[in-house]
């Protein structure tokens, strides 16, 4: 399969093994945030078409564990193959659909290639351990063995890498899935369901439903034959999937908000932390849950450092991300605008100063979209709105420390712990921010957005469940383990 033309269509669910419109025969629109123009379709999926999706998972189930870790891997090899072919296509309907730029659209393609090869490997890897036992003529070892079915429910801010990095882990360590990704992300996810229908997976082991979060995601969470949810997104949501799965006593995992700082010391590179915090900052719109939205710099070095990050925001074009030297799309979708634009107002409204950007583009080509300029404040204190809350956007706010300690206590200063960055040349410094930083990515002298798949990811605080997503860690998730002892008779 290898498409080259964009078009307009309407895509189906995927469930036991069949593309299949859904029962209430209605479509959901997917809408281009810098142009308005609709994308593709969707399904409006019922209560039904869920059932149909879990049951089919639940029947696969058996068939799926037996038939191997080793042989599960080749079928992700297989999509990985396939979703190379189609890369650029499904960069593209990334760009259009939720408006970040083509470049960073392609690195996302290219990062799920990786991650599927990544757990693809993971088919000839080891499934648990020898352990000792205290008796001499006894074999004792540990075994993994899948949870069942898997409910994925998927952010549209990185509609391809976050999916597959969930349910690649789940689909090689033997887990059946139902995949309901978001709306505002749902035709690019079509595309990616599509790579791993033509891998070849057997019979309702990859299951792909899409429809409204509050009906299909949480249908999907209470559902009786669930036996795992793994869910990014917003805290609130977060919340809920918690609740329902603890009271059901399933495993869950959960990846959230952010509100990660970058604290700036008297003896960083000052060019060096310039241009991590424009591009943690503003890469994707802001619109990533590591984007780096509080800066702590050390006032000796404020007045330098607020210069050369004004000066840097101001090269930044905003546009179409499908266009060449547009370095920053618009925001994703109407609802995501709103709140940064509220976001801005109530900054102000708040005594913070506005030092750069924040403006609504308008006039010819932006009429249509959802643009607006990168935006830093200045005299912030960490108990505005602006300091506290996830905005999810193109907004930085600076905020002076007197001295280290000090700075570190403003970035604990939140409910959220996922990532920070810190930039200095000084060993005591960074080793004290490793210790005292309360998040789950500690990132020294780079961007706070940022991990590679071979690591874990994931936060503290109301960041995460705790658990840890990517590399090895996933195994932890996805598998329980059974300690095996065997006595010869
Ligand atoms: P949501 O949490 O609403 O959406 C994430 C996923 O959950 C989507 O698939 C969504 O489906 C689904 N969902 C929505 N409601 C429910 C529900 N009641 N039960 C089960 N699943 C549900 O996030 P939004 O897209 O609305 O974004 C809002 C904010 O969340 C952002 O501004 C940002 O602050 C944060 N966010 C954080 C992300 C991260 O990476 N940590 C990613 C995305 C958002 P549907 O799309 O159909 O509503």
């Amino acid at each position: 399969m290898t498409v080259t033309t964009f078009e307009t269509k309407t895509y189906q669910n995927f469930i036991n093994n069949e593309w299949t419109v859904s029962s209430s025969a209605e479509t959901i629109e997917s809408i281009n945030p810098a142009t308005k123009e609709v994308v593709g379709l969707v399904q409006k999926s019922t209560e039904e078409d869920l059932n149909r999706a879990v049951e089919a998972a639940h029947t696969a189930k058996k068939a799926w564990r037996r038939i191997g870790q080793a042989a599960r891997g080749q079928f992700l090899f297989k999509a990985a193959n396939i979703l190379e072919e189609n890369l650029d296509h499904i960069a593209e309907t990334m760009t259009r659909e939720m408006g970040k730029t083509l470049p960073e659209a392609k690195g996302e393609t290219a990062r799920g290639i990786a991650i599927l090869r990544y757990y693809a490997g993971e088919g000839m890897r080891k499934e648990g351990d020898v352990i000792p036992s205290s008796d001499k003529d006894a074999l004792m070892f540990t075994k993994r063995t899948p949870l069942g079915v898997v409910g994925v429910i998927t952010p549209w801010n990185f509609p391809v890498a976050i999916p597959i990095w969930k349910f690649a882990p789940a689909l090689v360590y033997g887990n059946t899935i139902v995949w309901k990704p978001a709306t505002e992300g749902a035709v690019t996810a079509a595309k990616v369901a599509e790579c791993f229908v033509e891998a070849g997976l057997p019979e309702g082991v990859f299951n792909f439903i899409t429809g409204s979060g509050s009906l299909i995601g949480q249908g999907l969470i209470d559902h009786p034959l669930l036996n795992a949810i793994t869910f990014t997104g917003s805290e609130n949501v977060g919340q809920n999937v918690a609740k329902s799965a603890a009271a059901r006593g399933i495993k869950f995992q959960l990846e959230m908000g952010g509100k990660n700082p970058v604290i700036v010391t008297k003896d960083a590179n000052i060019d060096q932390a310039v241009e991590a915090v424009i591009s943690g900052g503003f890469r994707s719109s802001g619109q990533k849950c590591t984007a780096s939205s509080r800066v702590i710099v050390e006032e000796a070095v404020y007045d330098e450092f607020k210069e050369k990050l004004v000066e840097a925001a101001e090269k930044i074009t905003v546009g179409n991300g499908l266009q060449e030297g547009i370095w920053m799309g618009p925001c994703a979708s109407e609802s995501q605008f709103n709140t940064v634009t509220e976001s801005i107002e109530k900054g102000r409204q708040e005594g913070a100063t506005l030092i750069h950007g924040g403006e609504v583009l308008t006039g010819s080509e932006y009429d249509n979209g959802f643009f607006v300029t990168p935006a830093i404040f200045e005299d912030v204190t960490t108990d505005m709105a602006i300091a506290q809350e996830e905005i999810f956007g193109p907004v930085v706010a600076l905020i002076k420390a007197a001295d280290l300690e000090e700075a570190i206590d403003m970035a604990n200063d939140t409910k959220y712990g996922l990532s920070a960055s810190i930039f200095t040349s000084n060993i005591s410094s960074l080793l004290e921010f490793v210790d005292e930083i309360e998040v789950g990515l500690v990132r020294i002298n780079a961007e706070s957005a940022g991990v590679e798949l071979q690591a874990p990811f994931g936060g503290m605080k109301a960041s995460s469940s705790g658990s840890r997503e990517q590399g090895e860690a996933a195994k932890e998730f996805f598998t329980a383990i059974k300690t095996v002892f065997i006595k010869g008779s």
